[in-house]
């Protein structure tokens, strides 16, 4: 810019640069301008006017050119600093008026004095060198007041054409209302930094979330994916799926969806679309009904298995009873809110039904083990743990609280078991098949017991054997029985054996008859004994009709009474045979058994010996016995008839010895008359009995006679009779009087002299009991159950100088037996023997 004022020439130059800087943060979409004022420059560039000629100019033209300025000017000239020209911008700095005009800068602003600018100035003025603070401030007086104001200021020497310096030019612009606009402006700037800053962190973070949106979308797309694939899987599954499905919605549980299995559950049932409660009426009422209400209105998961249900198969049918597992799972909307149930459903009506069958059966089977005595017994394989019952533990000798192990099992065990019932167990588990063995085992208190067991093995789903399970049952009694039979069995053949040897060697013949059948069978032997030729049959009628008539019933009711009431018999009677007529002797016996076998059946058997050689022989003796008695009785009557005479005799001449001679005479005469009454009596036995001569007398009587007539007799021994009291019987005196006799006699022959025979007759229980004891020569065992038997003798060495017929005996067993008493010995070889009898006692 130039200008003339009154011919001075003045160039002045302004340059002014606006210097702007956009600044753009991250985010485009809040572009933010920053416009920064950098500096004002201004500098009179050339004077061409002289100094005095312008010393009126200059302050006009200074003036002038101060006004012109856009800014606020002033100029001092002189060392002074005399104001000579100022605008109206800086008079508003300073809030002064044109009088200072002329003034020195402290009398015009005495405010500033102490500010330090008439220093500046005269260093400016003195040293030409210009001065720019664009940060000045002074504290300045408007209205009274103190106001501190902001100014970029300047001093530039004024130099003259001889470049003498004459004056300083002060330019100044306020900036007060900038420092204010620019301190705003950094406050402004720095939240705006700030909040570029923030941006700047949001938009990283933008950024990076967009990243991750992007990032999540692709995830979503691919979870969407998934989950129509998944969607797709689920509902084949549930349409697939073994377990009845359905999908019940709302409070009224429609079914919304079923699966074929839930359908095949009853499928002619109608369910889709209509409410669980419509389909199946008949769970209305039931704890069914109230279970899915409840899990519709809790939100609780309803599980329960084996449900009993009464279903029909077609609506409104017959109801039948079915078992199913269930489970109720609601299902909610994005809220949360219930909509609906899952159901699932698996019938279990054949599991439930197999279960209670095999609890039935379990129970049945417990029922029958402990009826049955049975010890029970199930061994885990992999532990050897043992479970057994109480009838068990009693088998191997333990009470039911006592402890019984695998191990103990097998150590209770006799050992040379063990190993054999081992071996059976391991084979029954591997080839799935039952095992018994039968086994003794040893107690605790060392008592050996028999076991019976059946045992297999029970296996897991796989078909590995994972248990044994056992029966056991003491069969300790049968065990013993069993050998009792076998010993019985082999001593049974053994006698059988011996049997058929004494048969065989004593001739016998042999008829068996089966008490059941009444079938007969006879021997060969027993054949030619009854005079049949072998090929004959046998009628039993006829063979007892060949029995002697004198003895034929007496035989049949003998055979009768061992058929019928088990007794034996031992008869012998006289037979007539068969074919040949011959008369013929025979020894019967027979006797009834009844089997040990469970059919409890009776067997007769009967024995036949031919015993007739042996009653000829007898036939003969008592011929013979007969004979000599009869023949003796007449020259002994005579004797006895002398005997009288002689005694009669004797007494007359009162010659004492013969009469004594003639007593004992008479009593040997006596004697052997009784004797040969004796051999008569034996010999008449075969056709008549014995004639008795009851009558009532007193045994104490009897036993009298008999001590008297041993008095007189017997000197070898001391006979002792005991005193008996009054015993009253009806008998045949002489008779009985004759078997005591008989029996002290032979106490007598067969005891050693010198030794002692004790007589006595005592009551007992009823009877008149008559004992005659010695302490003689005794009888062997095998001999006492014949000894009363006619002719029977003991044979022995010391028997040999003992004479004897054998009959004694015999005949005081007849003689008791007709009075209906008994006779019995009881004896001890080298002890003694008592002989004795028993009579009724009469009141
Ligand atoms: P006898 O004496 O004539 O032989 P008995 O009939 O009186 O005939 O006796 C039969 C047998 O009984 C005798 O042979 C004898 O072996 C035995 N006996 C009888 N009484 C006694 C007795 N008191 N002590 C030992 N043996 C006796």
């Amino acid at each position: 810019m130039a200008f003339e004022r009154r011919g001075a020439y003045f160039e002045i130059q302004f340059s002014l640069r606006l210097v702007t800087k956009p600044t753009s943060g991250r985010n485009s979409n809040r572009p933010v301008q920053v416009f920064r004022l950098i500096y004002l420059d201004f500098y009179v560039l050339r004077k061409s006017v002289n100094f005095e000629d312008c010393q009126m100019l200059t302050s006009y033209a200074l003036q002038t050119m101060v006004d012109a300025l856009p800014i606020a000017a002033c100029v001092f000239t002189g060392p002074e600093h005399i104001i000579t020209a100022v605008n109206q911008q800086m008079l508003a700095i300073w809030a002064k008026d044109v009088t200072v005009i002329q003034q020195t800068l402290y009398n015009a602003i005495p405010e500033i004095r102490e500010q330090g600018f008439s220093e500046l100035l005269t260093t400016v003025f003195s040293t030409g060198e210009e001065y720019r603070n664009p940060l000045g401030s002074a504290l300045l007086i408007e209205n009274g007041q103190e106001v501190l104001k902001h100014f970029d200021f300047s001093f530039k020497p004024l130099r003259d054409d001889d470049g003498t310096i004459y004056g300083v030019v002060n330019t100044a612009i306020d900036t007060s209302e900038r420092v204010v606009a620019e301190k705003s402006l950094k406050a402004v700037n720095n939240e705006l930094i700030a909040l570029n800053e923030e941006q700047a962190a949001v938009n990283e973070e933008l950024t990076s979330t967009i990243e991750q949106l992007v990032q999540t979308e692709t995830a979503m797309q691919k979870l969407y994916d998934d989950l129509a694939a998944s969607e797709g899987l689920l509902n084949q599954f549930i349409q697939q799926a073994p377990a009845g499905i359905a999908i019940y919605t709302g409070p009224k549980l429609i079914i919304h969806s079923i699966n074929q299995a839930a359908q095949s559950l009853l499928p002619k049932r109608e369910f889709l679309g209509r409410s669980v409660f419509d389909a199946l009426p008949e769970i209305v009422g039931t704890p069914v009904a109230g279970n899915l209400l409840h899990a519709y209105q809790t939100g609780e998961v309803y599980q329960q298995s084996d449900v009993l249900i009464p279903v029909a198969r077609v609506e409104g049918g017959e109801l039948e009873e079915r078992y199913f597992n269930l489970s109720y799972i609601p299902h909610r909307n994005a809220e949360g809110t219930i909509t609906g149930l899952f159901s699932f459903t698996i019938e279990t009506t054949e599991q439930v039904k197999a279960r209670r069958e095999v609890i039935d059966l379990n129970d049945r089977i417990s029922i029958a083990v402990d009826a049955g005595n049975f010890g029970y017994t199930e061994v885990q394989l992999a532990t050897g743990q043992m479970r057994c019952n109480a009838a068990f533990k009693r088998a191997y000798g333990r009470t039911p609280d006592q402890e019984l192990t695998y191990p103990d099992m097998f150590a209770a065990m006799l050992p040379e078991y063990r190993e054999e019932v081992r071996a059976k167990a391991m084979k029954a588990r591997d080839e799935n098949l039952l095992y018994r063995a039968e086994y003794p085992v040893r107690w605790p208190d060392g008592s050996v017991h028999w076991i019976s067991a059946y045992g297999r093995a029970r296996y897991d789903s796989k078909g590995n054997a994972d248990r044994m399970v056992g029966l056991i049952k003491d069969i300790t009694a049968e065990k013993q029985s069993e050998e009792m039979i076998i010993n019985l069995n082999k001593s049974l053949r053994e006698q059988e054996e011996r049997l058929r040897l004494a048969v065989a060697s004593a001739n016998l013949g042999t008829w068996f008859m089966d008490v059941q059948t009444m079938a007969i069978t006879f021997s060969d032997r027993l054949k030619q004994i009854f005079g049949y030729y072998l090929q004959d049959e046998i009628d039993f009628a006829t063979a007892v009709n060949q029995i002697a008539e004198s003895h034929r019933e007496q035989v049949a009711l003998a055979i009768n009474a061992a058929i019928t009431e088990g007794k034996s018999y031992d008869i012998e009677y006289p037979l007539v045979g068969y074919r040949d007529q011959q008369l013929r002797w025979v020894r019967a016996t027979g006797k009834t058994f009844t089997s040990s076998n469970s059919d409890n059946a009776s067997y007769f058997l009967g024995t036949i010996a031919d015993i007739t050689e042996r009653k000829q022989d007898e036939q003969r003796k008592m011929d013979f016995i007969g004979i000599v008695s009869h023949e003796l009785r007449s020259p002994l009557t005579s004797l006895n008839g002398y005997m009288q005479m002689l005694a009669l005799k004797a007494k007359k001449t009162e010659d004492n010895m013969v009469l004594d001679i003639a007593a004992k005479a008479k009593r040997q005469v006596d004697k052997m008359s009784s004797m040969i009454t004796g051999f008569l009596d034996v010999a008449r036995m075969g056709e008549t009995q014995i004639k008795l001569n009851n009558k009532a007398f007193d045994m104490a009587d009897l036993v009298k006679a008999a001590e008297e007539e041993s008095l007189a007799t017997v000197t070898s021994h001391h006979v002792i009779y005991h005193p008996v009291e009054v015993t009253p019987v009806v008998a045949d005196q002489d008779k009985i009087e004759q078997v005591l006799i008989n029996f002290i006699n032979n106490a007598v022959k067969y005891s050693p002299q010198g030794s002692t025979i004790n007589v006595a007759c005592i009551t007992l229980d009823g009877w008149a009991h008559v004992s005659v004891a010695d302490e003689g020569m005794g009888i062997p065992a095998k001999d006492l159950p014949h000894i009363f038997n006619r002719f029977y003798r003991v044979e022995s060495e010391s028997m040999k100088s003992v004479k004897g017929f054998g009959i004694g005996l015999y005949l005081c067993k007849e003689i008791i037996e007709r009075h209906g008493g008994i006779i019995g010995v009881e004896s001890l070889p080298e002890k003694g023997s008592t002989f004795w009898f028993r009579l009724p006692i009469s009141n």
